[in-house]
């Protein structure tokens, strides 16, 4: 018996090839690769598709490679500058000096649902306004029982499961008994403002991102500009809305930002304040029978970077191609064949991006109290432009394939800018950095 096997057009009586729980970043990008392998796939997510979704945005240039392309409205806006500050400096770093942007500005709604687009058009059945309850794994399949207003409840079976529910379904991987990634805090909040505020103010740094250990101790404050909106946030390990405040109110180049600005609500959104949750590490076991973690539920964000659409993306390709892989060997998906899912996410991501964000993260968030090691960065900067068309070079750089130690000539560039006395201080810190794997 062929273990994968076509069936017809009705996703709740047939079985597909894969169920995907999730339609974010990793689940749509899944449905829309797998539909054009040829996989049967039907995509179950809880929202409307459309709906808000809670991101800063930030798409470097790198994270486009490799993938189908998106058509121009799937985008905000470029990503042309860069603007680190810390309590004690600021410095913009602007692609332009080295005739390149640094990506561009996504608002996830528009991101994702181009995405779902895509996957139906390519045959996936997406089953948005539905929420996936309850899963069971078998000798033979996964069985998703769901949920949808204004209908009655519908099983959708598969071979395989795409666990795609970011940090909002950990009830699931409860259920399946399935380890869940460690997580922090964020609040992101949204503003409209004119688009004279986003270029004349906003854009000498399309996105901020603000070291200030009073206000978080594990990632920073940002602020990203979309069109005539923008928002911002903090991540750690709790946050209030107190501590939010406060950055917005007490430096007052960040308070010059917010001048003229109010809070918005985008369609699908309760408030224009929302809390949420970012991965601080990936699982150790991305699958187990039958079961694939992607994205966020994978734990594949970084709070140093707090990007995970590329990530997410990622994993949906390695996903697929496991699958393809099993099809064409006509292997069963139990986790030991499956286990070939995890090694492609560590040599393309775990073991790259994200060891640079958990060696990041431990310069200048861990290794330090205050945020003078982020203040030498930001001067360092501003005095070597070298290091500045490295760091431009890290936006675009294809992290999945490099064999460069970026992160090793970025420290040792703005380890030569620290005074003597203090290199002493700093030493240990660079060096340990160096070994973190
Ligand atoms: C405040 C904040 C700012 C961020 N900024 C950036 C940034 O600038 N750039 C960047 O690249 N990344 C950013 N990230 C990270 C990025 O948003 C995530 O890494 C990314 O969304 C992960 O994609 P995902 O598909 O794994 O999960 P998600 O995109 O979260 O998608 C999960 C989906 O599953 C659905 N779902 C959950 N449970 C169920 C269920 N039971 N049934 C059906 N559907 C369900 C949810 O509705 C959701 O749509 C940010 C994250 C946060 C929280």
């Amino acid at each position: 018996m062929p273990v994968f096997k076509r069936h017809g057009a009705f996703p709740c009586i047939v079985k597909k090839d894969i169920v995907i729980i999730g339609g974010g970043a990793s689940g749509a990008m899944a449905a829309w690769l797998a539909a054009e392998r040829g996989l049967a796939v039907s995509l179950i997510e809880a929202k409307e598709r459309g709906a808000y979704h809670p991101c800063s945005g930030v798409y470097p240039l790198h994270s486009f490679k490799g993938f189908p392309p998106l058509p121009g409205s799937a985008f905000e806006r470029d990503m042309v500058t860069m603007r680190p500050m810390s309590p004690a400096s600021a410095f913009v770093l602007d692609g332009r000096e080295f005739g390149t942007s640094l990506g561009k500005i996504i608002l996830r709604s528009t991101f994702d649902k181009c995405m779902l687009d895509a996957a139906e058009k390519k045959g996936a059945d997406i089953l948005d306004g539905t929420r996936a309850k309850g899963i069971e794994v078998t000798g033979d399949g996964v069985a998703v029982t769901c949920v949808a207003a204004g209908r009655p409840e519908s099983t959708i079976r598969g071979d395989v499961l795409f666990l795609a529910t970011g940090t909002s379904g950990f009830h699931l991987h409860d259920q399946l008994g399935i380890e869940k990634p460690p997580v922090v805090q964020s609040i992101i909040c949204e503003y409209e403002c004119s688009e004279r505020h986003v270029e004349e103010v906003l854009s000498a740094g399309a996105y901020h991102y603000y070291v200030n250990k009073r206000v978080t101790s594990i990632g920073p404050f940002w602020i990203t500009c979309r069109r005539d909106s923008f928002n911002a946030g903090i991540i750690d390990h709790h946050v209030s809305w107190e501590r939010y405040k406060e950055t917005v109110e007490k430096d007052p180049r960040v308070k010059d930002l917010f001048a003229g600005a109010r809070e918005k609500v985008w369609p699908g959104q309760k408030s224009p304040r929302v809390m949420t949750l970012i991965p601080r590490a990936p699982v150790k076991r991305p699958h187990a029978n039958r079961v694939l973690l992607l994205g966020d539920a994978a734990g594949l964000a970084h709070p140093f970077y707090y990007e995970g659409v590329w990530q997410g993306r990622l994993s949906a390709k390695h996903a697929v191609e496991t699958m393809v892989r099993l099809r064409d060997e006509n292997k069963a998906p139990i986790a030991e064949n499956l286990a070939g899912y995890k090694a492609l996410l560590a040599r393309t991501l775990v073991n790259k991006f994200n060891r640079s964000g958990r060696k990041n993260s431990w310069l200048f968030w861990e290794a330090t109290s205050d945020e003078s090691l982020w203040t030498f960065f930001i001067n360092a900067l501003a005095e070597n432009k070298e290091l500045r068309a490295l760091i431009v070079k890290c936006f675009e750089l294809d992290y999945a394939e490099t064999t460069d130690d970026v992160d090793f000539k970025a420290g040792e560039m703005i380890f030569q800018t620290i005074p003597t006395l203090k290199k002493i201080l700093f030493a240990p810190h660079f060096l340990r950095a160096g070994t973190i794997r």
